[in-house]
């Protein structure tokens, strides 16, 4: 479903009064969405008209055994909510998703530090 980003000429005739760009008012805003779905650019959906918006992105184990996984999930008989949620938590504003991931950062940094350490002691230890 690619939208047509033709712009026509502006009228330069001399004629005392702005170009009517006016009559070239853009597309709203979800027809410009380079995504399958045109309401939620993250939205994997690519089904025509569909109602529900989904997304999921996930790491796993070295046995596929999920490990965390991130998405976004907004139903069209919730009152419109869009959720992101990071494994079992949802959050319906970017703010306290961030202050949650910033949490996430710092237990990873936290588990680079302790691998470093725990391996550093297990070799001197022979
Ligand atoms: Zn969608």
């Amino acid at each position: 479903m690619a939208h047509s980003t033709h712009i026509a000429p502006l009228d330069l005739t001399p004629t005392g009064h702005l170009p009517a760009i006016v009559a070239q008012a853009p597309k709203p805003a979800r027809e410009q969405l380079a995504g399958p779905c045109p309401v939620f650019r993250d939205c994997t959906d690519g089904t025509p008209g569909h109602f529900d918006h989904f997304s999921r992105a996930e790491v796993t184990d070295t046995d596929g055994t999920p490990l965390l996984d991130i998405g976004m999930v907004a139903l069209s008989g919730d009152d419109h909510n869009a959720v992101v949620f990071v494994r079992g938590a949802e959050f319906t504003d970017a703010a306290s998703l961030k202050a949650k991931t910033a949490e996430l950062r710092r237990l990873l940094d936290a588990a680079d530090a302790l691998a470093d350490r725990v391996f550093t002691d297990h070799q001197a230890r022979g």
